[in-house]
């Protein structure tokens, strides 16, 4: 039996109508001939709400419970929508990521698949059912504890049951009709892309196009799979969305492809530092270890004998994650009352977002940077931190100008257009 892979978001399984409507869609391939796997996600503000019930409760809490927590919005919809399935009369029945049993490993909150193994759900298949459906975003531990995969992370159950399964395609079916020049709900001038190329899709997700999760595009990427976004809310076929693919399918030319925004940014600022060898190491290792995901850096020009420090100093900023900056400053303070660095001050900045224009067109044209930054100033935007990579440029800018900047990049490299 040929196979496919259906993934519903939140807002696709909101409600009960919702999730009726997804099943017909659900039940349409059937009617087609195909077994299916659906992978559903929470229902919409389920998740949130989970996520602060946890932190309500521990502020700095054990990720184990936390994916505990939050890994049960998806065994709701898991059951609701086999319910409905059967109600359809199509044979279906749910699972939970421990029942199929879907191996990951024990980064809580942030795992990774190890192993998918088939037989359970194919047993099941040769009994006569035509649909598994399966909690999104969670997993189980060699420790045998619930994970999760990170927000976001049913896209990556999708990818993975793909993968394992040898499906046909992955259709990540969402709120927004395929993957456009930028998120369409902040800029209107944003185009749906008929094809995006996996790399390029990987770093619009990586800085913030949350319409895929980044592993998702990943795992595509690396098990070629034919990966699909498209409407749940619209009639939909074969040419319906987003088509994410290999760069060699594509046939726009343009320079860049698309904007990226991530609004929950902060910025941190350690004041006077020691600049000698080892000092990035023992700063950046405590925050590792506590788990925070740094993104950019940049170090200031040393000043000789500055105040009461002999030798050179220096300051450090990083980015990260805003619901970080507590485990951040816990880190740093830990490290600092250790003795293992010595700075004067932190500051901390927590009103910033990141923009980034992305292309695989980057590699072989000069002058986007130029242009991106005419642009920003040419809106009276400020830049605080430049950081860029092969396919690549993101600055951080102060969050009340992010929708701006996203508008003001998007028509300076006419993105409207195709060509
Ligand atoms: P789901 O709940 O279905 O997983 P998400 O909210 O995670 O949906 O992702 C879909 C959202 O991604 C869209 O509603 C849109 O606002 C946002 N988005 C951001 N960037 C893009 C983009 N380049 N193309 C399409 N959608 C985007
Ligand atoms: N429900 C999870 C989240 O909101 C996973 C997902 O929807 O992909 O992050
Ligand atoms: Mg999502």
């Amino acid at each position: 039996m040929p196979l496919l892979v259906m993934k519903f978001g939140g807002t696709s399984v909101a409600d009960l109508a919702r999730i009726k409507n997804a099943a017909q869609k659900v039940k349409r391939e059937v009617e087609r001939g195909y077994d299916v796997i659906v992978i559903v996600s929470a229902m919409s503000g389920k998740t949130n709400e989970l996520v602060g019930w946890v932190e309500q409760t521990s502020p700095l809490f054990d990720a184990r419970e936390y994916d505990a927590v939050v890994s049960s919005g998806e065994n709701v919809t898991a059951g609701l929508m086999a319910l409905t399935l059967q109600e359809m009369e199509v044979p279906a029945r749910s699972w939970q990521g421990w029942q199929v049993p879907i191996r990951t490993t024990s980064q809580h909150s942030a795992a990774r698949f190890l192993e998918i193994p088939r037989e359970n759900i194919d047993a099941k298949f040769a009994e006569g059912f035509k649909v598994a459906v399966v909690a999104g975003f969670q997993g189980m531990s060699p420790e045998g504890r619930i994970t999760t995969l990170g927000r976001g992370g049913s896209d990556t159950t999708a990818v993975a049951f793909a993968a394992a399964f040898g499906a046909e395609r992955c259709d990540i079916y969402t709120d927004v009709d395929g993957v456009y020049t930028t998120d369409p709900r902040i800029a209107s001038k944003a185009r749906k892309l008929e094809k995006i190329a996996y790399e390029e899709m990987l770093e619009l997700a990586s800085l913030g196009a949350k319409v895929l999760q980044t592993r998702s595009v990943e795992l595509a990427m690396r098990y070629k799979v034919k990966l699909r976004v498209l409407s749940s809310f619209e009639d939909t076929d074969e040419t319906s969305g987003t088509l994410v693919c290999d760069e060699e399918d594509i046939m726009e030319s343009k320079v860049v492809s698309g904007v990226a925004y991530s609004r929950d940014e902060a910025k941190m600022t350690l004041v006077t530092v020691e600049d000698r060898p080892g000092v990035a190491a023992a700063i950046f290792g405590p925050l590792a270890e506590a788990g925070v995901n740094v993104d950019m850096i940049v170090q200031n020009i040393s000043e000789k004998d500055y105040g009461s420090h002999p030798g050179s100093v220096t300051d450090m900023t990083f980015s990260c994650p805003i619901n970080q900056v507590a485990r951040a400053r816990k880190a740093l303070e830990d490290a600092k009352a250790a003795g293992t660095i010595v700075y004067d001050d932190l500051v901390v900045d927590t009103e910033v977002a990141k923009v980034s224009v992305v292309g695989i067109g980057m590699r072989s044209h000069a002058g986007v940077a130029a242009t991106m930054f005419k642009a920003l100033a040419a809106d009276g935007v400020n830049i605080k931190v430049i950081a860029t990579s092969e396919i690549k440029i993101s600055v951080l800018i102060d969050r009340k100008y992010m929708e701006l900047a996203v508008q003001a990049l998007h028509d300076a490299f006419a993105l409207e257009t195709a060509n």
